[in-house]
């Protein structure tokens, strides 16, 4: 419990509802909310509500008040867990992380913004130069990944299309060191409808320098690209412009060669042209209508304008001995044209992250030099998705969720129990929904729906996404967390196309329909060949495997399913050997308003972010927990015994002196350092017995 919160405020941590129900706990939610108060606790868990509006309590003054506290002294805050997880490392050299969920808008971005801003700014006491400037990279890098991973969405103006973990490397004084950043770009198979949301093409188009545009053959006008929809408000031309200067010295300072941030905006450029470009038929024979643009594009991706226009209208296919350049239809060329844009861009951004890390990351040498190296890493990551129509990334998301949440009822169980037992107090058995059922559904092997996924992109010929969950029906009817329109008796079998996963945090149904083709990796090789021979080096780099020939090309390329499924399980493998620490995002309502707060919209999301079997479980054990010393220092005025000071032998005797005299000895265990309480009444009761003595 925060103590220095008055309970006109709302409960400070849900732990200490007197009853654990949606009804209780949302009314608590809403109270805090509309007291401005936007971060909970449940134990060690902050819940915040995202304020939209501008906070005050983010300043130096406030982190000095954070700095070196336990994480009850003060009102519930990032800062708090911020401190907590930098304290745990240095003082018990344990590498720590901090998990972010929370949907799209719920301020999960701002809230690892905020932690990252505190952790910088209680550290490097000594300001050595070194550390000012490791510090310095990171910021900026992370200035540079928003820039290229953010986009303006209806639910949110700089929203993150893509989970984002980082990693701080600190030295034995607790110094940030280096990093490490990993990131989950999940909309390589639906790019193209958000690219155009992309903020920083407006930026290039609208901030960018004359003479670097005119070199691009860009024109100062976004409506000119298809690619880019200004979205709602448009922004001023003064703010685009500072904020591309801000981009373009951000890469500077991190280390980008001129040469390669040339590339960037030539690669930019390139997909703004892509856009543009439009095929036509000439009896048989398909071709570019604009095909001055394909020159542009030859300019720009430095190769030869032929190379471009044979990439884009023919394919080469191998059949038996021979290859042949097989023509595109006008439609399978717009497509291919899409998929080149939306491979190009997730390209880059790869080779950008790998470019940041080659920069950040401590090297052997400084973990010689600076002895031990502890980590702190956050992650950054969307939630649960539940929308009308939901496809394979919602299916990848929810996923992603029901890993995030297996690994944290293992480490906050795992937790408890260590804790338990650390202070010699017996464990007792806590019952729980364990979610492994449904991870298993997922991602077993030869099994789970992956795989079904897979099995069937494998199959030659035409597949269709039918086939595909015919699959599902085939091998998973009986599953207790999966169903489909065509395997239940009750519902009707007009529409086919749909299945539905029992998840932890609610039922999902999800359309099969483009499973089969946001799975496969259906960039043609010709494309990739393209870029592989292109003079500019750099480019050149981003696209090695376009160094094989059709006849060479024997190996399937990882499904996207694969592909995630794999950066899970080490994402998970990564944070189950640290020690955990939880921030959960709930977003208000969906105007962006600083006043309303949605009841049944919260209500949702306090349900699939398992908020409330969280404070079950953090119940089923004890409710509070507290050194013996700090709970003298509350409670002692509310008995003789220990008031002023007590003259018993120990700190322990005398807090189970007092409780004994207070009534609660049956509420109470002792452990070697604190004292745990079972039920939040008794607090109550403390609290209430503490206020009639001050
Ligand atoms: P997410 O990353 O979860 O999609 P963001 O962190 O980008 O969401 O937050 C969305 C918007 O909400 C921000 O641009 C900001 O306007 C507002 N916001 C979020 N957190 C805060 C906060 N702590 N204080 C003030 N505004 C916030
Ligand atoms: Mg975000």
């Amino acid at each position: 419990m925060a103590e220095h919160e008055s309970l006109e405020f709302g409960k400070a941590d849900f732990v200490l509802l007197d009853t654990i129900s949606m009804p209780e706990f949302m009314a608590n939610l809403k109270l805090r909310f509309e007291k401005s108060r936007i971060y909970s606790y449940i134990g060690e868990v902050v819940v915040s509500v995202n304020p939209y509006r501008s906070m005050n309590i983010y300043g130096r003054d406030t982190i000095e008040q954070y700095k070196g506290r336990e994480l009850y002294e003060r009102p519930p805050h990032l800062f708090a867990i911020a401190d907590a997880a930098y304290k745990a490392m240095k003082r018990r050299s344990k590498d720590t992380c901090i998990v972010i969920s929370g949907e799209s808008g719920a301020g999960k971005t701002e809230a690892s913004k905020y932690i990252m801003q505190y952790i910088a700014a209680i550290t490097n006491p000594g300001q050595r130069a070194e550390v000012e400037r490791v510090k310095n990279m990171l910021l900026k890098s992370n200035c540079v990944l928003e820039a290229f991973g953010n986009a303006k969405t209806n639910r949110n103006d700089n929203s993150s299309r893509f989970g984002k973990y980082m990693d701080i490397n600190f030295d034995f004084k607790g110094d940030p060191i280096g990093g490490h950043i990993n990131n989950y770009l999940l909309e390589k198979v639906s790019v193209v409808p958000s690219l155009t949301f992309v903020l920083l093409f407006v930026q290039l188009v609208l901030g960018g320098p004359e003479s670097l545009l005119r070199s691009l053959h860009i024109q100062k006008d976004p409506k000119a690209y298809a690619y880019i929809q200004v979205g709602g408000q448009k922004k001023s031309s003064i703010n685009d412009s500072a904020d591309f200067k801000a981009v373009a010295d951000a890469m500077k300072v991190i280390g980008f060669t001129q040469e390669e941030i040339q590339t960037v905006y030539k690669i930019l450029a390139a997909i703004l042209h892509l856009g543009n470009l439009k095929f036509g038929s000439d009896g048989d024979v398909t071709l570019i209508e604009n095909s001055k643009l394909a020159s542009v594009l030859g300019d720009l991706l430095s190769t030869r304008q032929e190379n471009v226009e044979k990439a884009l209208l023919y394919r080469t296919v191998a059949t038996g001995r021979d290859v042949i350049d097989k023509q595109h239809t006008e439609q399978e060329a717009s497509y291919g044209r899409d998929a080149l844009a939306k491979a190009i861009y997730e390209r880059l951004f790869c080779w950008i992250v790998g470019r940041i890390n080659d920069i950040i990351e401590v090297k052997d040498f400084d973990v010689k030099v600076h002895g031990k190296n502890t980590v702190i890493g956050v992650l950054d990551i969307y939630g649960f998705e539940i929308f009308q129509n939901n496809s394979f990334e919602q299916f990848c998301i929810n996923y992603c969720n029901e890993k995030l949440q297996q690994l944290f009822i293992q480490l906050v169980l795992q937790q408890e129990q260590e804790e338990y037992q650390r202070e010699g107090i017996p464990w007792k058995h806590i019952d729980y929904f364990n979610n492994q059922v449904i991870v298993d559904l997922v991602e077993q092997q030869h099994k789970g729906i992956f795989a079904i996924l897979d099995e069937a992109c494998m199959n030659v010929g035409k597949v269709t996404d039918e086939m595909f969950l015919q699959g599902l029906n085939n091998k998973l009817a009986k599953h207790a967390h999966f169903s489909s329109r065509k395997v239940s008796t009750c519902e009707s079998l007009e529409f086919d196309r749909d299945f539905r996963i029992r998840h932890y945090a609610g039922d999902v149904v999800y359309s099969v329909v483009s499973f089969i083709d946001k799975n496969k990796d259906t960039l043609f090789q010709d494309f990739k060949r393209l870029l592989y021979n292109s003079s500019n080096p750099v480019l050149k780099s981003m696209w090695p495997e376009g160094k094989l020939s059709i006849t060479e090309v024997t190996k399937r390329p990882l499904t996207a399913a694969t592909l995630f499924k794999n950066s899970m399980i080490a994402l998970v493998e990564n944070l189950a050997c640290k020690e955990p620490y939880y921030v959960r995002c709930i977003k208000p309502n969906d105007l962006k308003s600083p006043l309303l707060f949605e009841e049944e919209r919260c209500r949702h999301q306090v349900e699939y972010l398992g908020l409330l079997e969280n404070v079950r479980v953090r119940r089923a054990g004890f409710a509070y927990r507290q050194t013996y010393q700090r709970f003298l220092q509350r409670y002692k005025m509310i008995s003789t015994i220990t008031w002023p000071n007590h003259e018993l032998p120990s700190d322990q005797e005398a807090v189970k002196k007092l409780l004994q005299a207070s009534g609660f000895e049956q509420d109470s265990a002792y452990g070697k350092t604190k004292v745990f309480i079972r039920t939040p009444r008794t607090l109550f009761a403390l609290e209430d017995q503490r206020a009639q003595m001050v």
